[in-house]
């Protein structure tokens, strides 16, 4: 280790010449091979079998990882988009259960699909889901066996669903068919820059590149399925946003160039987040005691497609006590109580009753204030 040190110490002045090229010429003995020529950074056997064991010791045991059923790992991975997996897992085992194939899927309403994904967010995520499922249905209908159709099995075939990406595509084809596809999801971005200390942002089209590139090279081909999961455990419970001390018990430490360099606890690098747009809602809450008023959003904005109480946009100087925090968007909220005999005729609303109100897709801002509205009663 002492001459592995040594060694970097010494290329460091090239090193940051080349730090604009984003490629870090090293070569690390025995443990990585680096190739000049093509510029490629590839883990040997001994570094992967050490990531392996540690997977093995390591792992969470989650439903999804237990199944090599196409259709159930694209369920969990468009669920798991932008959710933690404690979240994720409820909303996954009340999808298969409801909908165990993909025809059941297809088979189902828009706002049945919308209803069960209330709470998640991304709402257009469930969309294209049931989307997906539809257009899989129509396309493979000439494809089944035991009589049910077969799920795409083709990265090229997964990638051209609705709201699948290369990430995706990438996970359903190593996962179900052990494809050698690299799933890059935010938890491998951050190994892999900490790994080869890659200081481009990359959530950009360029550093999105860069990366693919890079993990391409490391991907165990012999082993694809079992490679991203371990680099991807490996990213959510190590090597995670906040290091500590992982480094010291990390399977990727000889091997690790931003650990060496002392810069991993400062990676990955985002581009500059864009400005925040705040805005006012106040909703109109009518009753007349059995009955409300609720409004279908139609307008390409958030939560489309989902139902909420008849709601005006803009600031007053009243106080909003409600504020959600979307990813480019900051709500301000607050509610007005309407008890009225007969329900006011307004335009795009419908109503129903109370008790009714479980049956629709609200967004989790129309649950807040309805729930803070109930509990005073
Ligand atoms: S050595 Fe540290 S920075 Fe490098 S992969 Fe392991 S935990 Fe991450």
């Amino acid at each position: 280790m002492q001459s592995y040190y040594k060694l970097l110490k010494y290329k460091s002045f090239f090193e940051k010449k080349l730090q604009k090229s984003l490629f870090f010429c090293t070569f690390v003995p025995d443990l990585a091979i680096f190739d000049p020529e093509k510029r490629i950074f590839m883990f040997n056997s001994l570094i992967l079998n050490r990531l392996y064991e540690w997977y093995e010791i390591n792992h969470r045991i989650l439903p999804w990882r237990e199944t090599e059923d196409g259709y159930s790992i694209w369920l969990s991975e468009v669920i798991l988009q932008q959710t933690r997996v404690a979240q994720g897992m409820e909303y996954y085992l009340r999808f298969v259960t409801r909908w165990p194939t993909v025809e059941d899927l297809a088979a189902a309403e828009e706002a049945e699909v919308l209803r069960e994904w209330q709470g998640l967010g991304y709402y257009s995520r469930a969309r294209n889901l049931h989307k997906a499922a539809k257009q899989i249905v129509e396309s493979q209908k000439s494809k089944v066996e035991s009589g049910k159709v077969v799920f795409p099995d083709t990265f090229e075939e997964l990638r051209a669903l609705p709201g699948v990406g290369e990430y995706t595509a990438g996970a359903i084809a190593s996962f179900a068919y052990n494809q050698p596809y690299p799933a890059m999801d935010g938890n491998v971005y951050r190994v892999v820059a900490r790994l080869m200390d890659i200081d481009e942002p990359f959530d950009t089209t360029d550093g999105k590149k860069l990366f693919h590139k890079q993990i391409e090279h490391l991907l165990d081909r012999e082993h694809p399925r079992l490679f991203n999961s371990a680099m991807m455990e490996l990213g959510a419970l190590h090597c995670t946003p906040i290091l500590g001390d992982a480094c010291l018990s990390c399977p990727l430490q000889d091997a690790c160039l931003g650990y060496a360099h002392g810069t991993a606890a400062l990676l990955p690098v985002r581009k500059p987040r864009p400005k925040v747009r705040d805005r006012w809602f106040t909703y109109h809450i009518y009753t007349n005691g059995t009955h409300t008023l609720i409004q279908h959003r139609e307008a390409k904005d958030i939560w489309y497609h989902l139902y909420e109480f008849p709601c005006t946009e803009g600031q007053t100087d009243d106080t909003y006590p409600f504020t959600h925090v979307l990813s480019h968007q900051r709500l301000h909220a607050r509610y007005i109580l309407h008890k009225v005999q007969k329900m006011p005729d307004i335009a795009g609303t419908i109503v129903i009753r109370w008790e009714d109100l479980n049956d629709y897709a609200l967004s989790r801002l129309t649950l807040r204030v309805l729930d803070t509205m109930q509990h005073k009663g």
